[in-house]
């Protein structure tokens, strides 16, 4: 089941294509602003966003070019008011794959929807299968890390951690949580393991492990990534 990702505050028009597409067999999630969509992103992993250009905190255009800035390739399909967006999206040089103009039917958007999950899931699923920050991308779908093109090696754990703290971007993800996601509780390791795994991480990743920029800890809570 394809999970579609609506980023648009007007609520009656995103409860309207909720139903739909929950109609049509997809499964849903919704963000309400333009500065929380990345990270929703992040967490949600959609097969597809559909993206209004007016949102509070920041525009769907700069929502969609950040995306694409961050390697993360799942199809979007804006929504756009006035004909001096359609200008700006249809240049599409920020990255997106097709837009609907308001209003518009809810048969048009959903055919389109179908289109670009036929077309796109099969090659670019998922919306974590890279992120690029700093001068470091990761490919998850390879297990590959690289920084500036050059290789590093990280242990298939590191990449977990690694994973988890990039899919709650921004928010503290406890020790225990990590331990519970990534280790299970059968090999139950203690949370030392968590910050072994933090350190060697910093070592590979930062620029200055002993000043991490993107790994931070959270004294008493856990760990946060940022970046
Ligand atoms: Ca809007």
């Amino acid at each position: 089941m394809a999970k579609i990702l609506i980023v648009e505050d007007e609520e009656d028009l995103w409860r309207g294509l909720q139903r739909h597409l929950q109609k049509e067999g997809y499964a849903v999630a919704h963000c309400g602003r333009g500065d929380t969509a990345v990270s929703t992103v992040l967490r949600e992993a959609p097969d597809l966003i559909v993206l209004d250009v007016m949102l509070p905190g920041a525009s769907g255009i700069d929502v969609c070019r950040e995306l694409r800035a961050r390697g993360i390739e799942v199809p979007i399909i804006m929504l756009t008011a006035r004909s001096e967006e359609i200008d700006r999206v249809v240049g599409l040089e920020m990255g997106a794959d097709d837009y609907v103009t308001k209003p518009f039917g809810v048969k048009e958007l959903l055919a389109r929807v179908r289109v670009r999950l036929r077309r796109d899931t099969a090659q670019a699923r998922a919306g974590l299968s890279r992120y690029r920050f700093g001068d470091i991308e990761v490919n998850f779908d390879a297990h590959e890390v690289t920084r500036n093109g050059q290789r590093l090696e990280l242990s298939p754990k590191e990449l977990e951690v690694l994973r988890l703290l990039i899919r709650f971007r921004g928010e503290v993800v406890s020790r225990e949580r990590m331990l519970h996601d990534i280790w299970g509780f059968d090999e139950a390791p203690n949370t030392r393991t968590v910050d072994t795994h933090i350190l060697k991480l910093r070592q590979k990743l930062e620029e200055d492990p002993a000043r991490p920029r993107f790994l931070l800890s959270i004294y008493g809570e856990g760990y946060k990534f940022v970046g």
